[in-house]
């Protein structure tokens, strides 16, 4: 069990732990930024009251031992994330497209000029790449950040990009809207620990080899270090299936929205590694009330760097938003576009 305090005040703690141990159990502290938050060990479930009624005590919660922050019962919803002028998490399903990785700075301008027409609210691209062969392109690295920034603001679009190392974070924080933490990276602990002391929101891909807990888990040490602007993105899975790149675990997606206060979005392009099956996966996940969809799109896919084989050409992401809105209405939802104006953060 667990106590939200109505302020952090040392002289009700002390009084909360007195009586906790005086009923054989045992009441501790979150650390600071959550030291308004005390768990409760031990507590027999039939004297849950004596706690809640004590002074300073706003009310008792039934979280998750490991993951308070994240349960979806600290808040009872799901908590909008803002990028820029869009909320995930919100009324609207949110795109986010752009090249895997960026390559020059033209390519770059003319996918996002097109994915932005399109109506992709958030523009997608990697600098630091982490490749599974150390001899394919690793990204232009730092000097591509730059490049994404300037690039992103002359387009007007808020932008999205990967950090692999704690070490990092302080380094590009003012050069973008959102940090992704990438699939290979959802268990660097020292990363999440960084993430989770700076000021912009996380889009956290699960591992290809991770559960559910264990996703739920990394996003809560995101949110132990205060940060709360985390947003999950299921990007398929390994299974024994070999006929896509990887197998998008849609179930686990909308187990992850049920059982957390998180937006989730999934990636239907790492997911399967398939052009053809972004546009059907992307409208499952609208139809399933999933939150957005991140989509790997380049001007000349033949011309990309990374991941060529799955970005789709821009007419065909034109198509791809032209079926999440014919969809949306029959799923009581709506498609954010970039003239939407901008929703209050809930
Ligand atoms: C990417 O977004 O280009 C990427 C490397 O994704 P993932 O971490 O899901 O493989
Ligand atoms: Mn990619």
């Amino acid at each position: 069990m667990f106590l939200q305090l109505e302020q952090p005040d040392d002289a009700f703690v002390d009084a909360i732990e007195d009586a906790a141990d005086a009923l054989g159990a045992v009441a501790t502290r979150l650390p600071e930024p959550w030291s308004h938050m005390m768990r409760v060990d031990g507590l027999p479930a039939e004297r849950a009251d004596e706690l809640a009624r004590l002074p300073g005590v706003a009310r008792t919660l039934a979280l998750h031992p490991d993951r308070p922050l994240v349960d979806r019962a600290r808040l009872g919803r799901t908590r909008g994330v803002r990028i820029g002028d869009a909320v995930v998490g919100g009324d609207e399903f949110v795109v986010f497209a752009g090249p895997c990785s960026i390559d020059t700075r033209d390519l770059l301008l003319e996918t996002g000029a097109a994915v932005r027409d399109a109506g992709a609210a958030v523009l997608r691209a990697g600098a630091h790449k982490p490749r599974t062969s150390p001899w394919e392109f690793q990204g232009l690295g730092d000097p591509g950040v730059s490049l994404l920034r300037h690039v992103a603001t002359s387009l007007g679009l808020p932008v999205v990009t990967e950090v692999m190392s704690p070490y990092a974070v302080d380094l590009m924080v003012d050069e973008v809207d959102m940090f992704q933490v990438g699939a290979r990276n959802m268990q660097n602990y020292p990363l999440l620990r960084a993430l989770g002391r700076q000021p912009r929101p996380v889009l956290l891909k699960r591992g290809a080899g991770c559960t559910l807990s264990e996703w739920l888990l990394a996003a809560e040490y995101v949110l132990s270090g205060g940060n709360e602007d985390v947003v999950l993105c299921e990007r398929g899975i390994r299974t024994f299936e070999s006929a896509n790149r990887n197998t998008l675990d849609l179930a686990t997606a909308i187990l992850a929205r049920e059982q957390s206060c998180l937006p989730v979005i999934v990636d239907p392009s790492h997911a399967t590694g398939r052009p053809a099956l972004v546009a059907p996966l992307a409208a499952a996940a609208l139809a399933a009330g999933l939150d957005g969809a991140i989509i790997e799109v380049h001007a000349q896919p033949r011309a990309a760097l990374s991941d060529a084989a799955q970005a789709l050409e821009p007419a065909a992401f034109v198509e791809v938003m032209r079926r999440l809105r014919a969809l949306a209405p029959a799923c009581g939802r709506t498609v954010r576009s970039a003239s939407s104006p901008a929703p209050d953060v809930s």
